[in-house]
Protein backbone atom coordinates (compact mmCIF):
# COMPACT_ATOMS: atom_id res chain seq x y z
CA UNK A 1 0.00 0.00 0.00
CA UNK A 2 2.88 2.75 -0.33
CA UNK A 3 2.25 5.71 -2.03
CA UNK A 4 -1.24 4.75 -3.16
CA UNK A 5 -3.14 8.64 -3.25
CA UNK A 6 -6.09 8.37 -1.60
CA UNK A 7 -7.33 11.77 -2.11
CA UNK A 8 -6.13 14.48 -4.74
CA UNK A 9 -7.21 18.06 -5.51
CA UNK A 10 -6.12 20.31 -8.41
CA UNK A 11 -6.48 24.06 -9.13
CA UNK A 12 -8.99 24.23 -6.72
CA UNK A 13 -10.49 27.80 -5.30
CA UNK A 14 -13.79 28.58 -3.67
CA UNK A 15 -15.49 31.88 -3.46
CA UNK A 16 -17.85 32.51 -0.89
CA UNK A 17 -20.49 35.19 -2.23
CA UNK A 18 -21.85 37.24 0.29
CA UNK A 19 -24.11 40.23 0.97
CA UNK A 20 -22.73 40.96 -2.12
CA UNK A 21 -18.96 40.43 -1.54
CA UNK A 22 -17.07 37.90 -2.85
CA UNK A 23 -14.52 36.26 0.15
CA UNK A 24 -11.49 34.43 -1.53
CA UNK A 25 -11.29 30.97 0.80
CA UNK A 26 -9.18 28.71 -1.35
CA UNK A 27 -6.60 30.06 -4.00
CA UNK A 28 -5.63 27.33 -6.56
CA UNK A 29 -4.54 24.38 -4.38
CA UNK A 30 -2.94 21.21 -5.48
CA UNK A 31 -2.21 18.55 -3.15
CA UNK A 32 -3.02 15.24 -3.13
CA UNK A 33 -3.35 12.99 0.44
CA UNK A 34 -1.82 8.89 0.28
CA UNK A 35 -2.89 6.35 2.52
CA UNK A 36 -0.83 5.38 5.79
CA UNK A 37 -0.04 8.90 6.50
CA UNK A 38 -1.19 11.15 8.66
CA UNK A 39 -1.18 14.85 7.44
CA UNK A 40 -1.90 18.00 9.19
CA UNK A 41 -3.37 21.44 8.28
CA UNK A 42 -1.95 24.20 10.13
CA UNK A 43 -3.08 28.02 9.80
CA UNK A 44 -4.58 30.82 11.53
CA UNK A 45 -8.08 31.59 11.98
CA UNK A 46 -9.73 32.27 8.46
CA UNK A 47 -7.16 30.50 6.44
CA UNK A 48 -9.54 28.50 4.86
CA UNK A 49 -8.75 25.45 6.55
CA UNK A 50 -12.13 23.97 7.18
CA UNK A 51 -13.51 25.19 3.32
CA UNK A 52 -10.66 23.06 2.62
CA UNK A 53 -11.60 19.75 4.42
CA UNK A 54 -15.32 20.10 3.24
CA UNK A 55 -14.12 20.13 -0.10
CA UNK A 56 -11.95 16.58 0.43
CA UNK A 57 -14.87 15.21 2.34
CA UNK A 58 -17.34 16.23 -0.54
CA UNK A 59 -19.27 18.19 2.14
CA UNK A 60 -18.99 21.32 -0.20
CA UNK A 61 -19.44 20.51 -3.65
CA UNK A 62 -19.38 24.42 -4.84
CA UNK A 63 -15.81 25.19 -5.79
CA UNK A 64 -13.50 25.47 -8.85
CA UNK A 65 -10.86 23.00 -9.68
CA UNK A 66 -10.71 19.06 -10.00
CA UNK A 67 -11.31 16.59 -6.62
CA UNK A 68 -10.07 12.77 -7.05
CA UNK A 69 -11.16 10.17 -4.56
CA UNK A 70 -9.53 7.27 -4.75
CA UNK A 71 -8.54 8.32 -8.73
CA UNK A 72 -12.09 8.97 -9.59
CA UNK A 73 -12.97 12.43 -10.28
CA UNK A 74 -15.92 13.16 -7.83
CA UNK A 75 -16.99 16.91 -9.94
CA UNK A 76 -19.86 15.89 -11.72
CA UNK A 77 -21.45 13.49 -9.22
CA UNK A 78 -24.81 13.84 -8.08
CA UNK A 79 -25.60 14.32 -4.57
CA UNK A 80 -26.83 11.16 -4.20
CA UNK A 81 -23.49 9.65 -5.44
CA UNK A 82 -21.66 12.11 -3.48
CA UNK A 83 -23.31 10.54 -0.35
CA UNK A 84 -22.92 7.27 -0.97
CA UNK A 85 -18.94 7.71 -1.48
CA UNK A 86 -18.84 9.76 1.66
CA UNK A 87 -20.85 7.41 3.70
CA UNK A 88 -18.39 4.34 2.66
CA UNK A 89 -14.89 6.11 2.40
CA UNK A 90 -14.70 8.94 4.67
CA UNK A 91 -15.20 9.50 8.71
CA UNK A 92 -15.33 13.29 9.99
CA UNK A 93 -14.52 14.15 13.33
CA UNK A 94 -15.57 17.47 14.74
CA UNK A 95 -14.33 19.71 17.01
CA UNK A 96 -18.16 19.86 18.89
CA UNK A 97 -18.57 16.10 18.45
CA UNK A 98 -22.09 16.48 17.33
CA UNK A 99 -23.24 13.69 18.36
CA UNK A 100 -27.36 13.15 18.87
CA UNK A 101 -27.79 13.92 22.20
CA UNK A 102 -30.80 11.75 22.59
CA UNK A 103 -29.09 8.51 21.30
CA UNK A 104 -26.85 6.21 23.62
CA UNK A 105 -23.14 6.08 22.68
CA UNK A 106 -23.67 2.71 20.93
CA UNK A 107 -26.36 4.07 18.92
CA UNK A 108 -24.68 6.82 17.99
CA UNK A 109 -21.75 4.91 16.49
CA UNK A 110 -25.13 1.95 14.77
CA UNK A 111 -26.26 5.73 12.96
CA UNK A 112 -23.77 5.16 10.13
CA UNK A 113 -23.95 1.46 9.54
CA UNK A 114 -28.00 1.40 9.67
CA UNK A 115 -27.76 4.59 6.86
CA UNK A 116 -25.22 2.81 4.97
CA UNK A 117 -26.59 -0.99 4.08
CA UNK A 118 -28.87 -3.41 5.51
CA UNK A 119 -26.45 -6.13 4.51
CA UNK A 120 -25.95 -7.05 8.40
CA UNK A 121 -27.92 -7.79 10.63
CA UNK A 122 -28.78 -5.58 13.55
CA UNK A 123 -26.74 -8.38 16.17
CA UNK A 124 -23.69 -7.67 14.08
CA UNK A 125 -23.83 -4.02 13.76
CA UNK A 126 -24.48 -4.27 17.47
CA UNK A 127 -21.48 -6.03 18.32
CA UNK A 128 -18.93 -4.39 15.87
CA UNK A 129 -20.36 -0.89 17.77
CA UNK A 130 -19.18 -2.71 20.53
CA UNK A 131 -15.78 -3.26 19.09
CA UNK A 132 -15.49 -0.08 18.53
CA UNK A 133 -16.56 1.45 21.34
CA UNK A 134 -14.14 -0.63 23.29
CA UNK A 135 -11.40 0.12 20.64
CA UNK A 136 -11.79 3.58 22.04
CA UNK A 137 -12.07 2.67 25.58
CA UNK A 138 -15.61 2.94 26.21
CA UNK A 139 -16.78 -0.29 26.82
CA UNK A 140 -18.07 0.24 30.20
CA UNK A 141 -19.89 3.25 28.86
CA UNK A 142 -21.90 2.35 25.84
CA UNK A 143 -25.71 2.95 27.32
CA UNK A 144 -24.37 6.25 28.16
CA UNK A 145 -25.91 9.14 26.73
CA UNK A 146 -23.36 12.37 25.58
CA UNK A 147 -24.63 14.43 28.74
CA UNK A 148 -23.45 11.65 30.80
CA UNK A 149 -19.78 11.50 29.20
CA UNK A 150 -17.05 13.98 30.03
CA UNK A 151 -16.09 15.82 26.40
CA UNK A 152 -12.98 13.31 26.01
CA UNK A 153 -15.11 10.83 25.78
CA UNK A 154 -17.73 12.14 24.19
CA UNK A 155 -15.08 12.99 21.12
CA UNK A 156 -13.78 8.89 21.59
CA UNK A 157 -17.74 8.14 20.82
CA UNK A 158 -17.40 10.23 17.98
CA UNK A 159 -14.49 8.57 16.66
CA UNK A 160 -15.98 5.10 17.06
CA UNK A 161 -18.85 6.46 14.71
CA UNK A 162 -16.63 7.94 12.20
CA UNK A 163 -14.99 4.61 12.05
CA UNK A 164 -18.63 2.83 12.12
CA UNK A 165 -18.41 2.09 7.92
CA UNK A 166 -14.78 1.12 8.05
CA UNK A 167 -13.85 4.28 6.33
CA UNK A 168 -10.43 4.55 4.79
CA UNK A 169 -10.00 7.75 5.03
CA UNK A 170 -10.44 10.25 8.04
CA UNK A 171 -10.85 13.80 8.31
CA UNK A 172 -10.65 15.68 11.52
CA UNK A 173 -11.32 19.31 12.06
CA UNK A 174 -9.85 20.56 15.48
CA UNK A 175 -10.95 17.23 16.89
CA UNK A 176 -9.39 18.00 20.05
CA UNK A 177 -10.32 21.78 19.99
CA UNK A 178 -12.61 21.51 23.13
CA UNK A 179 -10.41 19.03 25.18
CA UNK A 180 -7.52 18.76 27.61
CA UNK A 181 -3.96 17.73 27.17
CA UNK A 182 -4.48 14.32 28.13
CA UNK A 183 -7.64 13.43 25.98
CA UNK A 184 -5.94 15.40 22.97
CA UNK A 185 -2.98 12.77 23.23
CA UNK A 186 -5.29 10.28 23.81
CA UNK A 187 -6.95 11.07 20.53
CA UNK A 188 -3.63 12.00 18.66
CA UNK A 189 -2.48 8.10 19.44
CA UNK A 190 -5.46 6.87 18.20
CA UNK A 191 -5.39 8.71 14.67
CA UNK A 192 -1.77 8.07 14.64
CA UNK A 193 -2.57 4.19 15.31
CA UNK A 194 -5.13 4.89 12.62
CA UNK A 195 -2.29 5.71 9.76
CA UNK A 196 -0.07 2.98 10.52
CA UNK A 197 -3.07 0.82 9.63
CA UNK A 198 -3.06 2.35 5.90
CA UNK A 199 -5.95 4.72 6.76
CA UNK A 200 -5.62 8.16 5.23
CA UNK A 201 -5.74 10.99 8.14
CA UNK A 202 -6.28 14.49 7.50
CA UNK A 203 -6.49 16.65 10.43
CA UNK A 204 -6.70 20.29 11.23
CA UNK A 205 -5.20 21.07 14.45
CA UNK A 206 -3.55 24.01 16.82
CA UNK A 207 -2.30 21.92 19.39
CA UNK A 208 1.89 22.40 19.42
CA UNK A 209 1.88 18.86 20.19
CA UNK A 210 0.38 17.95 16.76
CA UNK A 211 3.29 18.04 14.78
CA UNK A 212 5.27 15.29 16.53
CA UNK A 213 2.52 12.91 15.23
CA UNK A 214 2.30 13.95 11.54
CA UNK A 215 3.94 13.04 8.77
CA UNK A 216 2.98 15.94 6.64
CA UNK A 217 2.49 19.15 7.59
CA UNK A 218 0.72 21.99 5.37
CA UNK A 219 0.71 25.53 6.34
CA UNK A 220 -2.59 27.66 4.74
CA UNK A 221 -2.24 31.22 4.67
CA UNK A 222 -4.95 33.49 3.04
CA UNK A 223 -6.42 30.65 1.27
CA UNK A 224 -2.60 29.21 -0.08
CA UNK A 225 -0.90 26.36 0.78
CA UNK A 226 2.78 27.19 2.17
CA UNK A 227 4.88 23.40 2.74
CA UNK A 228 5.91 23.90 6.09
CA UNK A 229 9.33 22.50 6.35
CA UNK A 230 8.34 20.89 9.84
P1 LIG B 1 -10.57 28.34 9.05
O1 LIG B 1 -11.23 27.01 9.19
O2 LIG B 1 -9.12 28.24 8.65
O3 LIG B 1 -10.75 29.20 10.25
P2 LIG B 1 -12.64 28.86 7.06
O4 LIG B 1 -12.43 27.88 5.98
O5 LIG B 1 -13.74 28.58 8.01
O6 LIG B 1 -11.26 29.11 7.84
O7 LIG B 1 -12.92 30.29 6.42
C1 LIG B 1 -12.11 30.84 5.38
C2 LIG B 1 -12.67 32.19 4.99
O8 LIG B 1 -13.95 32.01 4.37
C3 LIG B 1 -12.92 33.14 6.15
O9 LIG B 1 -12.66 34.44 5.71
C4 LIG B 1 -14.39 32.95 6.46
O10 LIG B 1 -14.93 34.11 7.05
C5 LIG B 1 -14.96 32.68 5.10
N1 LIG B 1 -16.15 31.79 5.16
C6 LIG B 1 -16.18 30.53 5.66
N2 LIG B 1 -17.40 29.99 5.52
C7 LIG B 1 -18.16 30.94 4.92
C8 LIG B 1 -19.53 30.99 4.50
N3 LIG B 1 -20.35 29.94 4.65
N4 LIG B 1 -19.96 32.13 3.90
C9 LIG B 1 -19.14 33.17 3.72
N5 LIG B 1 -17.84 33.19 4.09
C10 LIG B 1 -17.36 32.11 4.68
MG1 LIG C 1 -12.13 26.05 10.83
Amino acid sequence: MDNVVAIEIKKCSKIYHKNGKDIVALKNINLSFEYGKFYLIVGHSGSGKTTLMNILGLIDSKYDGIVKINNKEVNNLKSKELAKIRNTNIGFIFQDFYLDNFLTAQENVLTPMLINQKKYSYKEMEDKSKILLDKVGLSERIKHFPKELSGGEQQRVAIARALANNPNIILADEPTGNLDVENEEYIFNLLKEMSKNFKCIIMVSHSKDAKKYADVVYNLENGEINYDKN
